[in-house]
């Protein structure tokens, strides 16, 4: 799959009946920040958003297939979903493209050099400045196990929290939906995170409990998250005090990337998981 197969299969949502399509910003190097939504704008919002790391596009593949079977099977729904089609879409297309002459030759020297010499991008996970998105995140920012403080195909957490252009659109989008519930998307291993560690034991609870609907509709195992720090979901859980996932799509023993190859499978497993996400949360706001 080229990127621009890749940018063809979220904008093949535009224009689909029962959903609004968008762009809720542009990444550092100019590429759109596609979103859709599906159902009311009024009552509890959820947003779902995929492929922060670049390797893990196949999380948007899946994203983009749960955005259509709501619109192909228009169920009623109580409240609204949001779907961000593709959080790094430079990180993609290096992912998918390598170096081209999209990028002016300085670039492209620097970027193989971040890559370490590697013409490969098939690992990389950053955005195109080589700062990994879903560790610049201000949520006990700086502190994980994994963090690596130079530019780097994965892991840098960047100059300061919130640095990057990517995070920025995120961080304004969701609060200005305020939602109920988010998830985000990655891969892999065919497991759902949840509990960031500053949560209290209310919000640990319903967490939980919430995430047990997920494990169930899936198949996923459920898991309490362990010295994540910086992520969109460490964010969400510290800022806004609502349930946060992170579900990773993709059975644990394929090698990075996961390709379209595991879309069939990965989306059968997670289709429902937008309407569970939603309804788990009315029955909760309702009572
Ligand atoms: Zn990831």
């Amino acid at each position: 799959m080229t990127y621009q197969e890749f940018k063809s299969n979220i904008e093949s949502l535009k224009g689909l009946p029962n959903l609004d399509f968008g762009i809720l910003g542009n990444s550092t190097f100019g590429e759109p920040i596609y979103y859709c939504h599906y159902g009311e704008y009024s009552g509890n919002q959820i947003i779902i958003e995929a492929a922060i790391h670049a390797r893990e596009y196949l999380s948007s593949l899946v994203v983009v297939e749960q955005a259509r079977y709501l619109s192909d099977t228009s169920p009623t729904i109580e409240g609204g979903i949001y779907f961000v089609l593709c959080s790094n879409p430079d990180g993609v297309r290096l992912v998918l493209d390598g170096i081209t002459e999209a990028y002016c030759p300085k670039l492209q020297e620097i970027l193989l050099a971040i890559n370490n010499g590697n013409t490969d991008f098939g690992l990389w996970k950053a955005n195109g400045l080589g700062v990994d998105l879903n560790v610049n995140f201000d949520a006990l920012w700086g502190g994980g196990s994994q963090n690596v403080f130079c530019v780097a195909p994965g892991n840098f957490v960047g100059y300061y929290p919130n640095s990057e252009k990517e995070v920025l659109t995120l961080i304004q989008f969701t609060e200005l939906v305020k939602p109920a519930l988010t998830i985000s998307y990655h891969t892999k291993g065919e497991v759902i995170y949840y509990g960031f560690e500053v949560l209290n034991e209310d919000n640990l609870q319903r967490d939980f409990d919430i995430g047990l609907q997920l494990s169930q509709v899936t198949g996923y195992e459920l898991i309490k998250t362990i010295a994540s720090t910086g992520g969109y979901s460490d964010w969400v859980s510290q800022k806004l005090q609502v349930p946060a996932y992170t579900i990773e799509v993709g059975n644990p023993n394929l090698p990075h990337p996961l390709t379209e190859e595991n879309l069939a499978d990965a989306f059968e497993k997670n289709k429902d998981v937008p309407i569970t996400a939603l309804n788990a949360i009315n029955a909760i706001t309702a009572t």
